[in-house]
């Protein structure tokens, strides 16, 4: 039997919207949960996902705002920036697009974010609050899956989770998010010994290794919930037979923009896996989503819970 999709799109949109009930509650009070994007350069890729971002904030009534130093900043001038964007009361969450030119020292400046307005959830500050389960901020993609774990009924506590890739934006968290609901979490990454072995033991299996369909059915327990991280583009005609032949959809897409995406996980797991994200449509929309709810959980944090729920109290 084939697995069950889980609908990134769908939850993702779910997300959103009470996001935006909240944030509309929120404008009665006076307040607007703003979001700074830091675009530096002109990566194609980058700016995609910096106006879909701003868009997003738009449609949900967040402010935003695109800021956009050229490819030559140095890093003393984006700490400038950074710090400006600290001190700016209306910005709840600034965001910086990686990657940053290779010239610049990427760790300097995301450590220059404060961490009350860290919406990556990078900052080591809030790294240690996830680790030690106090409130803080965590990285959007992580904390989406749990989100999409729960809303599909998926049992965590208890589960045997395993993760593959332990990269500190998205395996690292992911592991500690398992471990803090209660799942046995086992992280694999490229030294792992006997990989399909490992990963058979997962009730939950979270592939994210940047590897086009590198787990394939012997990868995956019968009926485990297997979410796929990750996103990578296919361009040529033999990589894209390999995968996808006789995809009639995929063939259109394939034909119409000369790629198509597909993830760590090889489409024949559908037929061992109980549910699975797609790709695309899985994973990726939960992101963006999350960044959203960070904004706002940023907002709520720095400006006092209380306070607010107090305010929005008095209101009804
Ligand atoms: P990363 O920093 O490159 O980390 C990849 C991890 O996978 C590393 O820990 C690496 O192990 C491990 N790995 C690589 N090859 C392996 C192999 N053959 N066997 C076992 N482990 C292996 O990547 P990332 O930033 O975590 O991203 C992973 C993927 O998710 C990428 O495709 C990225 O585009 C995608 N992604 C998607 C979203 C989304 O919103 N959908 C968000 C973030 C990332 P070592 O540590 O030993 O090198």
């Amino acid at each position: 039997m084939a697995a069950t999709l889980l609908d990134g799109v769908k939850i993702g949109n779910e997300i959103k919207n009470e996001v935006a009930e909240e944030v509309r509650r929120l404008h009665e009070t006076g307040l607007r949960p703003g979001l700074a994007a830091v675009l530096v350069g002109s990566n194609p890729a980058s700016e995609i996902y910096v106006r879909s971002k701003v868009q997003t904030c738009e449609a949900l009534g967040l402010y935003s705002e695109k800021i956009t130093p050229s490819e030559s900043a140095s890093t003393e001038e984006l700490l400038e920036l950074v710090r400006d964007l600290n001190a700016r009361d209306e910005i709840d969450g600034i965001l910086v697009q990686l990657p940053l030119p290779p010239h610049v020292d990427s760790k300097k400046v995301l450590l220059a974010v404060s961490p009350e307005k860290d919406v990556d959830g990078f900052h080591p500050m809030n790294v240690g609050f996830l680790s030690t389960q106090r409130a803080g901020l965590a990285p959007c993609t992580p904390v989406g899956i749990m989100e999409m774990l729960r809303r599909s009924n998926v049992p965590i506590q208890g589960a045997d989770a395993v993760v593959v890739g332990r990269s500190d934006i998205v395996g690292k968290p992911m592991a500690m998010l398992l471990t803090n609901s209660n799942a046995t979490v086992t992280i694999c990454h490229s030294k792992t010994r006997d990989l399909p072995g490992v990963c058979r033991r997962g009730d939950i299996l979270v592939a994210a290794m940047g590897r086009t369909g590198f787990v394939t059915r012997d990868f995956v327990k019968p009926g485990a919930t297997v979410i796929d991280v990750g996103m990578n583009k296919i361009t040529s005609r033999e990589e894209f037979d390999k995968y996808f032949k006789g995809n009639e959809k995929r063939e259109l897409a394939f034909a119409k923009n000369g790629y198509t995406l597909i993830g760590d996980v090889h489409p024949e797991v559908a037929e061992v896996a109980g549910a699975l994200t797609p790709v695309p449509g899985g994973v990726g929309p939960l992101t963006i989503a999350m960044l959203m709810a960070n904004t706002l959980k940023a907002a709520k944090l720095r400006r006092g819970a209380r306070f607010l729920s107090a305010a929005l109290a008095e209101r009804g």
